[in-house]
C-alpha cells in the first residue's frame, strides 16, 4: 500500500490485545472485542475520541491461551501492528461486545509500558519505514531477487483463480501497483496461514527475512490449489465449487483471503449454506422459505443480531430429516424373540404390540391408533417402546412431557424472540436424523389443556402430516413417526386424546416376577454398567427378595434397579480398593467391622476381595443400611379400631391403614389424612349405616345411639398421595365396627369396596393393582366386591393361590370375613341382595 509510505504513527499508543488473529500491515480484519480491558479501550478511545489520531491503536497479538486469560495483563508480545479503526459496531447479543474493523498500517515495537489500567498504553517505536526501500537500496541484489520471486509467485497464484470474479481481477491489478515490499504482509494475510505463521511474518522486522518467511507459505498455497484443481478435473460435476475467495481484505471494510474450503470463515458460508439448502430435499414450501431467507442473509451485515438468527434458522432447516428415513426391517418372529429377551412377563402387552407390528407389516400406510401404555412408574413402558424401535430397526427418541407447562416447549418459539428455538418434537427429529423414528411421549396425563391441544395435533394421524412448529413456520410431515404414549393413569388424559389412542394397561409386578426380572435383566445390566462380572459379584435370590420387600415399595422395578446399582457400586469400590470386606461367612465376624479394619491395618496390605462376592443379608444391610420398610402389619392391628384397606394410586396399588378412635364429645366426626371429597362422603355413609344397624350388631353401648356423647376421629395415615375414591367404604365400616365393638380386626385381611346406605357392597376399579399390593404386604385374605370376581382373571395364578378371596355383596359378609369368628348379628339380619 503505497499510501503507507508517509505514515507516522503517534509515539504513544493504546494497546488492544486479542486472540482473534494477527493483523498484518496492509490487511483489514474484523475482530470481536469482549474482554473488560479491550471494551474500556473502545469506549474511551474510539467512541469518545473524534480525531483521526484517536482511531489509531496498537494491535498486539495475544499469545496466551484464551482459556487462561485473566484480569492481569499478560506479558506483551513486543511487536505489534498499528491499525486504523474504520468501523465500530456494538451489540448486546449474545453478550455485550464490539466488533471492530481495523486496517493495519505498520509494525511497531513496544519500548515502554506507560500504564496498564484501565487499558494498557505504551510508548512505541515505529518499525516499518516503507519509503526507505522504495527509494534507495536497490543495490541489494539478494533482496531484489527475493522480491521478484515473491512477486512472480503471487502473480502465479492469482492467475490460478477465476478472473471473472471482480475481486480477483482487482487483486491482479493491485499486484502491479503495490510496492513489492508490502507484498509479504498483504499476501500472508490473504492466503491460508495459521496465526503462528502470521506471527512469524509479523516478527520478521527485517524485510529480507520477511520475504523468506512468507515465500514458502505462498508456494504451499499454490501447490494446494494445483492439487485442488487436479481433483476437480476428476470430478467435473463438482465444477460449481468455486475457489473460496473471501471478499474484502486490502479493500477497506472487507476481508480477503484465499481458502480451499472456506469452512472456517463466514464469507463463503452462505454459498455452502445454499448448497446445503438445495441438498436437503425439503418440500417445496420449505425450500421457498429457505431461499428467501438466504437471499436476506446475503444482504445482511454479519454484525447484525438478525444475521445469527437467520443463519441458525437456515442451519436448523438444512439439518432436519425432511425426506431421510430409515428402512423398516420387520420380522415378526425375530420381533417376538427380541421382545421376550428384553422383557420378562407383560404377556398381554407383548402380544398386542406384536399384533400391532404385524398389521403394520401387512399394511405399511396404516394410520392406526396410537398405542398408549398406562401403568405405574418403572414397569417398563418406555423400555418396551425402545424395544419396538429395535425390532423395526428404527431410531428411538423419548420426549418427557412431565413438567411441560408451555406449549412452545412442544411447538417451538416464534422466530421473533431472541433465543427462540424449535419445540421438542422437531428437536428430537433433528437429533435422530430420520423422519420415521419411534417416539415415546411419557407422562401424558400430567399436562395442561393447551398442551393437550398441541399433542392432539401431533398425534392425530389425520392432522400430523402438516405439523407446524412455530420456529420453522413451515409444515413438517410427522406421519412417518411411530408415536407411543405412556401415562401413569388414564384418568387425567383428556377424552379427545384418549379417543385417538389404544390404551394398553401395564400393571405392577408380583414379587416373583420382580425376582425374575432382577435376575434376568436388572442384575446383568447393572453388572455391565459397573464393569463387573458374575464371577465377581453374586446376588442370591433370597437377597433379591429382601431388597424387594425391605428396601422398596413400588409397583415397578425402578427402585429395585437403583438398589442393585448401589450394591454394584459398593462392590466396585471394594474391588478398586483391593479390600476384602464382604464375606458370606459367619454373621458375628461380619458385625465386627472395626476388627476387620484393624486387622487390615495391622497387616498393612490391602488383600484383594474373595471372588465372587456374595451379597448375603448382612452385606446387604452394610450397603443399603437398615431396612426401610418393615412389615408392620401385625404390629399395627393390636388395638381395636384399625383396619387395612386397599387403595389405588397412579403409582400402583397400596395398602392403607384406616384408624379410628373415640372420645367424649357431641357426636362429631373428624377426618384427617390425605383424603378427597369422595372419601369424606364414604365416611359419613359408613357412620350412618353403623348407627342404623347398631342394635343389630350390639354396638349400642347401652344407649340407643352408639355415637351419643362420643366424638369419632378417623385417620388415613401413610402416603402423601391423595386417596380419592369410594373404595374405602368397607374399610371404614370395618374399622368403626371394630372400634365400637372393641374387637380386633384380623391382621391378615385387606379389603376394598364401595358401600351404599343400605349396606350393599358395590364394585370398584384397580383390583389387580390392589390385590398385588395386598400380596406384597404378605396379607392372606382379601375381601372384594362380588361383582369384581371376574377381575381376578388378570391376576397371576401364583398370587391367586397365595390369597384367600372373599367376595362380598353386603356389609354383613364383609364384617363376618374381617373378624376372627365372624361378626354375628343379634337378630338375624334381613338379607338384602344387590339389584344393581
Ligand atoms: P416406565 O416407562 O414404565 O416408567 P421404564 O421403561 O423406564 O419404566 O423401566 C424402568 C426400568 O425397568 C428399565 O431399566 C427397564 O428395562 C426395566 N424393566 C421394567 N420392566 C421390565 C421387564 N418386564 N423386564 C425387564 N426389564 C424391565
Amino acid at each position: 500500500m503505497s499510501s503507507n509510505s508517509g505514515i507516522q504513527i503517534p509515539s504513544r499508543l493504546p494497546l488492544l490485545c486479542t486472540h482473534d488473529g494477527v493483523l498484518l500491515p496492509g490487511s483489514t480484519m474484523r475482530i470481536s472485542v469482549d474482554t473488560a480491558r479491550n471494551m474500556q479501550l473502545v469506549k474511551s478511545r474510539l467512541l469518545k475520541g473524534t480525531s483521526l489520531q484517536s482511531t489509531i491503536i496498537g494491535f498486539i497479538p495475544n499469545t496466551r491461551d484464551p482459556e487462561h486469560d485473566s484480569d492481569e495483563l499478560p506479558s506483551l508480545h513486543s511487536i505489534g501492528t498499528a491499525g486504523l479503526v474504520v468501523q465500530v459496531v456494538g451489540s448486546n447479543w449474545p453478550k455485550p461486545h464490539y466488533t471492530l474493523l481495523i486496517t493495519g498500517l505498520c509494525r511497531f515495537r513496544v519500548t515502554q509500558l506507560l500504564r496498564e489500567k484501565p487499558f494498557p498504553v505504551a510508548k512505541v517505536e515505529q518499525l516499518d519505514k516503507l519509503e526507505q526501500y522504495t527509494e534507495g537500496d536497490q543495490a541489494d541484489g539478494e533482496l531484489e531477487e527475493l522480491s521478484q520471486r515473491f512477486y512472480q509467485a503471487a502473480v502465479q497464484l492469482v492467475g490460478m483463480l477465476d478472473m471473472s470474479v471482480p475481486v480477483v481481477a482487482k487483486l491482479r491489478r493491485l499486484l502491479d501497483s503495490l510496492p513489492k515490499e508490502t507484498l509479504p504482509d498483504v499476501l500472508a494475510s490473504m492466503i491460508r496461514t495459521s496465526n503462528k505463521e502470521k506471527l512469524q511474518v509479523l516478527d520478521a522486522v527485517d524485510l529480507e527475512e520477511r520475504f523468506k518467511k512468507a515465500l514458502p507459505l505462498l508456494t504451499r498455497q499454490i501447490e494446494g490449489l494445483k492439487l485442488l484443481q487436479k481433483t476437480r478435473k476428476l470430478r467435473p460435476d463438482d465444477d460449481k465449487r468455486v475457489l473460496a475467495i473471501r471478499k474484502g481484505g486490502v479493500f477497506p471494510g472487507r476481508q480477503f483471503s484465499l481458502d480451499e474450503d472456506g469452512e472456517d470463515e463466514d464469507g463463503d458460508d452462505t454459498a455452502m449454506l445454499e448448497k446445503k439448502v438445495k441438498a436437503a430435499a425439503m418440500p417445496e414450501a420449505a425450500l421457498r422459505v429457505c431461499l428467501k431467507e438466504l437471499k436476506r442473509l446475503k444482504k445482511m451485515p454479519q454484525s447484525m443480531p438478525e444475521y445469527a438468527l437467520t443463519r441458525n434458522y437456515l442451519e436448523m432447516m438444512v439439518e432436519l430429516p425432511w425426506s431421510k428415513s430409515s428402512t423398516d426391517c420387520l420380522d415378526i418372529r425375530a420381533a417376538r424373540v427380541l421382545l421376550d429377551n428384553d422383557h420378562y412377563a407383560m404377556e398381554k402387552l407383548k402380544r398386542r404390540v406384536l399384533e400391532y407390528l404385524a398389521v403394520r407389516q401387512l399394511k405399511s400406510t396404516l394410520k392406526g391408533p396410537i398405542l398408549c401404555f398406562v401403568g405405574p412408574p418403572g414397569v417398563g413402558k418406555t423400555s418396551v417402546g425402545r424395544s419396538i424401535a429395535r425390532t423395526l430397526g428404527r431410531e428411538f427418541h423419548r420426549i418427557a412431557l412431565g413438567g411441560v407447562c408451555d406449549q412452545s416447549d412442544i411447538r417451538g418459539h416464534r422466530r421473533t424472540y431472541v433465543g427462540s428455538m424449535p419445540g421438542r418434537i422437531i428437536n428430537g427429529l433433528k437429533t435422530v436424523g430420520v423422519n420415521n423414528p419411534v417416539m415415546t411421549k411419557t407422562n401424558m396425563g400430567c399436562i395442561s389443556p393447551p398442551i393437550n391441544c398441541v399433542l392432539y395435533q401431533v398425534l392425530d394421524p389425520e392432522q400430523n402430516h402438516s405439523f407446524t412448529d412455530h420456529y420453522l413456520n413451515v409444515p413438517f410431515d410427522l406421519s412417518q413417526v411411530l408415536f407411543i404414549a405412556t401415562a401413569n393413569t388414564m384418568a387425567t388424559i383428556p377424552p379427545a386424546l384418549l379417543d385417538r389412542m389404544e390404551v394398553l394397561q401395564v400393571p405392577g409386578y408380583t414379587q416373583e416376577e420382580k425376582v425374575e426380572i432382577a435376575h434376568r435383566h436388572l442384575i446383568p445390566h447393572q453388572l455391565e454398567q459397573h464393569g463387573l462380572t458374575p464371577q465377581q459379584l453374586q446376588i442370591p435370590q433370597d437377597t433379591t427378595k429382601d431388597i424387594i420387600s425391605k428396601y422398596t415399595r413400588e409397583a415397578g422395578v425402578r427402585s429395585l434397579e437403583r438398589k442393585i446399582g448401589a450394591i454394584c457400586r459398593a462392590v466396585a469400590v471394594k474391588f478398586a480398593e483391593g479390600h476384602k470386606v464382604f464375606r458370606a461367612e459367619s454373621p458375628t465376624e461380619q458385625h465386627a467391622d472395626q476388627n476387620t479394619e484393624n486387622k487390615e491395618e495391622d497387616s498393612g496390605i490391602a488383600a484383594p476381595p474373595e471372588m465372587p462376592i456374595v451379597i448375603d443379608p448382612i452385606a446387604l444391610k452394610d450397603i443399603l443400611g437398615p431396612p426401610v420398610f418393615e412389615m408392620e402389619v401385625s404390629e399395627r392391628l393390636t388395638l381395636p379400631g384399625v383396619a387395612i384397606g386397599l387403595a389405588w394410586t397412579p403409582m400402583g396399588g397400596e395398602i392403607m391403614f384406616v384408624e379410628a378412635s373415640r372420645m367424649e364429645g357431641e357426636g362429631q366426626l373428624t377426618l384427617t389424612g390425605q383424603l378427597g371429597d369422595v372419601m369424606k362422603e364414604s365416611a359419613h355413609l359408613a357412620i350412618s349405616w353403623l348407627r342404623s344397624n347398631a342394635k343389630t350388631y350390639l354396638l349400642t353401648n347401652g344407649s340407643a345411639d352408639p355415637l351419643e356423647g362420643t366424638d369419632i376421629h378417623l385417620h388415613f395415615p401413610a402416603g402423601a398421595v391423595t386417596k380419592d375414591g369410594p373404595s374405602a367404604g368397607v374399610t371404614i365400616v370395618t374399622c368403626l365396627a371394630s372400634l365400637l365393638s372393641g374387637r380386633l380386626v384380623r391382621s391378615d385381611v385387606a379389603m376394598t369396596g364401595e358401600i351404599t346406605l343400605r349396606g350393599l357392597v358395590l364394585p370398584v376399579g384397580g383390583i389387580k393393582d390392589k390385590v398385588l399390593a395386598a400380596h406384597r404386604a404378605n396379607l392372606k385374605r382379601v375381601i372384594i366386591p362380588k361383582r369384581n370376581e371376574k377381575d381376578l382373571e388378570e391376576i397371576p395364578p401364583r398370587v391367586r393361590a397365595d390369597l384367600d378371596f372373599v367376595f362380598a355383596s353386603t356389609l354383613d359378609e364383609v364384617l363376618n370375613a374381617a373378624f376372627d369368628g365372624g361378626f354375628p348379628a343379634a337378630v338375624s339380619h334381613p338379607q338384602v341382595v344387590s339389584k344393581l
